[in-house]
């Protein structure tokens, strides 16, 4: 496959509907921004509209289905090759953010937030704490809620994945993003595999909580590299993964080196799910991190 013309696979429908319409109708009112929209997200449509089926869905319940709330503001202090975020010129937190995020949640309905965020490496807890405030906040005016967080690395430091831990969230993701060879050039130098894998593993160690983490494809790693990256984080007790293809936002980040075929997704999610044991993988071209990761979870987890 050329890699310079995109695949029919990976064409998708602009979002429509009455669930699309007031979840952005509420952010809006919220001045509050998801990451689906700010990256153009093509899984837009499937992931708001995605009916109700959280542990607090009726028939009545209006209940959306998965939107990603992106915290710490939206400059990172880092700079990946295959980021579209820019980086550098942080500014102060926004003490109002878990408030705010809390009551978008509760006013659309959403039965499974995801919160994610840029790097700060340039505070003293890098942002930990308005991350766990965010989570008490949603927790406490929606009880029943399911929260997932998709945590930067921290710098690996156990004192601020503890805030993390405390604060009770039903997920806890961190990307590795590639396997161990492509770590550099695809993320920042301050990243590594070893480092991301050391994350993880700690929260599987240290709570009873779900661990999560996401592989894109399209960088040029080879079949053996993937395997042995899902054996690599099953070993360190991920519960859950999920494989996407790599898009480059412009020409100024990484090219992409290959488009694979949806069957090849659909036999790392085999692989992942029938030999090596996650409780679920959600693979495809148009796989992101938090696709329908409400439905995907109470389906794999809690039915
Ligand atoms: Fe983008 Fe995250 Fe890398 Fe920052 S750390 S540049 S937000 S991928
Ligand atoms: Fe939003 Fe994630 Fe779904 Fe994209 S995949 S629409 S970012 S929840």
């Amino acid at each position: 496959m050329s890699r310079s013309r995109k695949p029919d696979w990976l064409k998708t429908r602009p979002p429509s509907g009455r669930e699309f319409a007031d979840i952005r109708e509420t952010l809006r009112e919220q001045n509050l921004h998801t990451v689906c929209e700010e990256a153009n997200c093509p899984n837009l449509g499937e992931c708001w509209s995605g009916r109700s089926s959280g542990p607090s869905a009726d028939a009545n319940d209006r209940g959306g289905g998965t939107a990603t709330f992106m915290l710490l503001g939206d400059r990172c202090s880092r700079g990946c090759n295959f980021c579209d975020v820019e980086t550098g010129g942080m500014e102060p937190l926004d003490p109002d953010e878990p408030e705010n995020v809390a009551s978008a949640v509760a006013e659309i309905g959403l039965d499974y937030v995801v919160l994610t965020s840029v790097d700060r490496d340039d505070l003293p807890d890098q942002g930990a704490g308005q991350f766990a405030e965010t989570i008490r906040e949603i927790k406490r005016r929606h009880p029943g809620i399911l929260v997932e967080v998709l945590i930067p690395d921290f710098q690996g430091e156990k004192r601020l994945l503890e805030k993390i831990i405390d604060a009770e969230p039903d997920v806890i993701a961190h990307n590795v993003e590639t396997v161990e060879r492509l770590q550099f050039p695809v993320r920042d130098r301050r990243a590594s595999y070893e480092q991301s894998l050391g994350v993880l593993e700690y929260v599987d160690r240290n709570a009873d909580i779900y661990t999560k983490t996401s592989i894109m494809l399209g960088h040029g790693e080879y079949d053996h590299e993937v395997y042995q990256t899902l054996a690599d984080l099953r070993e360190r007790g991920v519960d859950i993964v999920t494989l996407g293809q790599y898009l480059q936002p412009s020409r100024s980040h990484l090219d992409v080196k290959r488009y694979d075929h949806p069957d090849k997704y659909e036999t790392w999610r085999r692989v992942a799910e029938d030999e090596l044991g996650y409780l679920y993988c959600a693979s495809g071209p148009m796989v992101r991190s938090s696709y329908k990761a409400g439905e995907l979870f109470v389906d794999a987890v809690l039915r």
